[in-house]
């Protein structure tokens, strides 16, 4: 059945328009009610029953609960499994900074892109996470908390550009002021690259922040940990970016995880430094976490350390990633394995 809130709020009111008793404010209305995060046609007390009634015989409510949290006890971030209706769990973990309250959602449950250092993609991608779906992880987290949410990064599981449809409506929604009003330039979205689908972002002009998971400045290294790379070469994807810079002037964040002895060598970050010298961008350098089942351990930090000062050298904007919730490691996408291995 269709998810009321999967639908764009556009589609949602032209669709609300064809039921004669939801036209003019009851329309309003019902749109506040999914965008104060309800997850069922009953809790829309203002509206009548026959109304309510009617609009659970067309749509239903995609959604996502708590199954489980893990708050770290060194800082404030909290990571959730949460439960969809059909029983598949994805993750969402909040983060906080001093500028607000941090999202990480997931777009997929599971993941097809099959990088060798990545926890989501073990088990393949099971289905595409839906509009509703993704939204609902901002409510659950921001209902837990009692606090508002101001930031969103697409960093959970899945690749958002493979989802590109929905990840648009939810991005719409998020954004939309009788939605959750949240600016684009407060959301960010990562990618491993997709090299067609980062030219129709660009086309869609949205002052989103692009992150691109490079991690290997090489074909001969991003093929070994990256089978999207096969498909599309580093010089395409550079290219890509570099067309995505030109149409909407926006600086690109390039992800870069350091693994011990596979992409943190010396001529590694020369070959990273020379790639990207020159672009507007900026480079985030993070420390692996290591997944078991990958056999990857993460760089230590001394050589972190070198690694950033050569890209330095090239007059390049580097970070390195400081790690949050340290005590409740489970990176991206470990809880939901866990949670698969029990129930296997
Ligand atoms: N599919 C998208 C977004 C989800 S992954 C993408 O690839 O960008 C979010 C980020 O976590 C990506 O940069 C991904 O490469 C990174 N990541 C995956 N496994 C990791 C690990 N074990 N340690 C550190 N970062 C990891």
């Amino acid at each position: 059945m269709q998810g009321i809130n999967d639908l764009t709020i556009e589609q949602l009111k032209s669709a609300l328009e064809q039921i004669p008793q939801a036209k003019g404010f009851r329309s309003k209305q019902i749109i506040e009610w999914i965008y104060k995060g309800v997850a069922s046609f009953d809790e829309m007390t203002n509206v009548s029953r026959d109304l309510r009634e009617r609009l659970a015989e067309e749509f239903t409510f995609h959604y996502g609960e708590i199954e489980q949290r893990f708050p770290s006890k060194i800082d404030g971030t909290i990571k959730y499994l949460l439960r969809l209706a059909d029983g598949h769990c994805v993750e969402a973990v909040l983060m906080r900074y001093k500028h607000g309250n941090t999202i990480c959602l997931s777009t997929q449950v599971g993941c097809l892109m099959g990088c060798k250092f990545c926890a989501s993609t073990i088990g393949g991608k099971i289905r595409d996470l839906t509009a509703g779906e993704m939204i609902s992880q901002i409510y659950a987290v921001q209902k837990d908390i009692g606090e508002r949410i101001s930031n969103i990064v697409l960093m959970g599981i899945g690749e958002p550009l493979d989802n590109y449809d929905n990840v648009l409506a939810f991005l719409h929604n998020v954004n939309e002021p009788m939605g959750l009003n949240i600016g684009y330039r407060h959301i960010s979205l990562s990618t491993c690259g997709l090299i067609n689908e980062i030219d129709r972002l660009a086309d869609e002009e949205l002052p989103i922040t692009l992150s691109v998971s490079l991690h290997a400045p090489t074909n001969e290294i991003r093929d070994k940990i990256m089978p999207v790379n096969k498909k599309y070469p580093v010089e395409q994807l550079i290219a890509a970016c570099k067309r995505y810079i030109k149409k909407t002037g926006r600086r690109i964040s390039f992800e870069y995880i350091l693994i011990d002895g596979v992409n943190d060598t010396p001529q590694a970050a020369q070959s990273l430094g020379d790639l990207l010298k020159g672009m507007l961008c900026h480079v985030n350098l993070i420390p692996a976490n290591e997944v078991e089942e990958t056999g990857m351990k993460r760089t230590p930090p001394h050589v972190v350390k070198v690694f950033q000062k050569k890209l330095e050298d090239k007059g390049l904007t580097v970070t390195v990633r400081r790690e949050l919730g340290s005590d409740i490691k489970a990176s991206c996408g470990q809880l939901r394995k866990n949670r698969m291995e029990q129930n296997a």
